[in-house]
């Protein structure tokens, strides 16, 4: 098969990273960066390729932590945009910290001498043509392509979402302090896990919550928060009693003065939501707010609740496990014809929130875009690795799907594992997966491996 023009849309990370894995496989690429031209969008502020909108970390290094874990997985797989990184690095203790500017400089030399890369400053307007397409435009997605993704896709299936709430790990919660119910007892399985608080500490909740300092608002989040989905700080300053109307009614719930819901975000019950928690409290304000609940008084929070503005995929609709937009969208009677447009979508718009994982779902996407390109066999990561479980959790049916952040709550483990062997036991089956992988001949053909990965 003849090696084919293939066309990325957004010059982010997961963007920049898809594009410089499918010139490696040696496609040639268009990557389309609007901000190059007159376009921009409500939070970056330069032209510059994979701009960190905000912080300038990629999170912890060490693979005791989950995040240190996938980025060994990324320098296993030969992640271009992570050697960036690398190579901008400042000093930050555990973590990768980068110079923004450096790092922007280090990903532009890449694209710049990849050879392969014809960077076009435009707006991308389509994505579903006979050109194979990668849609990396992120959560602030060009107003025209967003509008033309939930057209092709059927309508409703992209949302816009301004508001997530925290999502705390099962085992840090103390479950003498809750109790399994669903509101007046409906349903056959309690799917809730309900923490009450008596009167006292409800007041000091609510005050807390109500003289907490927030996060400074961006531009464009000013008088966009929806009613239905007010952040909580936001709805006790209404009132003493509105949060005890409103999330924390304990209708139905026994005799409690309020009640916190908490529902599963996984299937193996690793992680719990905070349910109608949305909000915009500083991280470590929420820390010590919530921590208040008798059974969260140890909690560990795995995402911590947050509002922007976010165009994401309903992915477990949408995309299959390789990333690949689903083949039920294609074909007779469908809004493509008999054409079967070959479009695989990465980064935060499937998603996969934050910038590691913007990286990962790039390398990931690429990665199988090319051996469908190639006509090669589907090799997709193993079960059990970080990158697998990601794009796993963000395919698996889900009613409630949210954009979620890797953590180790998402990795697959036997049941009875213990608590003090949870890390060591995720940490080396993510490892041991991965390395052999990447030796097997379908793999190792094509993955740009790390040396250390290299048996001597
Ligand atoms: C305000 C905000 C703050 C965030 N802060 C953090 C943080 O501190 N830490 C963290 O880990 N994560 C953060 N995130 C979440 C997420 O990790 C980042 O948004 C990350 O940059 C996502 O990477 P991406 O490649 O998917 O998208 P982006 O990095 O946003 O890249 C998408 C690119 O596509 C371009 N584009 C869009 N539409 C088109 C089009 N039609 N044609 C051509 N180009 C187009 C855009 O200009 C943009 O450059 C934040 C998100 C937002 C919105």
């Amino acid at each position: 098969m003849a090696i084919c023009k293939v066309r990325v849309i957004g010059g982010g990370l997961s963007g920049c990273e898809a594009a410089l894995q499918l010139a490696n496989r040696g496609f040639e690429v268009d990557l389309y960066e609007m901000r190059k031209g007159a376009g921009k969008t409500p939070a970056h502020k330069t032209s510059n390729l994979a701009e960190l909108v905000c912080s300038n970390s990629f999170k912890g290094l060490s693979v005791s932590s989950a995040h240190g874990l996938l980025k060994r997985e990324l320098r296993m797989l030969g992640s271009f945009i992570l050697q960036a990184a690398e190579k901008a690095g400042v000093p930050a203790g555990e973590s990768l910290t980068v110079n923004r500017e450096l790092f922007s400089a280090e990903v532009e030399k890449l694209i710049a001498e990849s050879g392969r890369i014809n960077l076009i400053g435009e707006e991308c307007t389509n994505f579903a043509d006979n050109i194979p397409t990668l849609v990396a435009a992120g959560p602030l997605c060009s107003d025209f392509l967003t509008q033309k993704i939930i057209k092709q896709t059927g309508g409703k299936k992209l949302h816009f979402f301004d508001a997530i709430a925290p999502v705390i790990e099962s085992d840090s919660i103390d479950y003498s302090q809750a109790f399994l119910m669903n509101r007046n007892e409906k349903g056959e399985t309690a799917d809730f896990l309900n923490c009450p608080l008596d009167k006292e500490t409800y007041f000091e909740f609510v005050r807390l919550l109500r003289e907490a300092d927030s996060v400074e608002e961006k531009p464009f989040e000013k008088n966009e928060l929806f009613e239905g989905c007010l952040p909580v700080e936001e709805m006790a300053r209404r009132g003493l009693d509105t949060l005890r109307f409103g999330p924390m009614r304990p209708v139905g719930l026994g005799k409690h003065y309020a009640v916190i819901q908490l529902r599963a975000e996984n299937l193996q019950k690793t992680l719990y939501n905070m349910v109608g928690f949305q909000t915009r409290l500083k991280w470590g304000t929420q820390k010590e707010i919530f921590r208040l609940v008798p059974a969260l008084k140890n909690a560990e929070f795995a995402r911590f609740g947050q509002m922007h503005r976010n165009t994401f995929l309903e992915s477990p609709l949408i995309l299959d496990n390789s990333l690949k937009m689903k083949n039920t969208f294609f074909g007779e009677g469908s809004i493509f014809g008999d054409r079967s447009p070959k479009i695989y979508f990465a980064g935060q718009i499937t998603g996969a929130e934050g910038y590691t994982e913007a990286v990962a779902t790039g390398w990931y996407a690429a990665w199988n875009m090319a051996n469908e390109l190639l006509e090669l066999p589907q090799n997709l990561l193993p079960v059990g690795t970080c990158i697998r479980t990601l794009v796993d959790s963000i395919t698996a049916p889900n009613e409630h799907f949210q954009p979620i952040n890797f953590n180790f709550g998402l990795l697959p483990r036997p049941e009875n594992l213990k608590k003090n062997q949870k890390k060591e036991f995720l940490t080396n089956q993510a490892q041991d997966e991965l390395k052999k992988w990447i030796l097997c001949p379908a793999s190792c053909n094509f993955v740009q491996c790390a040396p250390s990965v290299i048996p001597a």
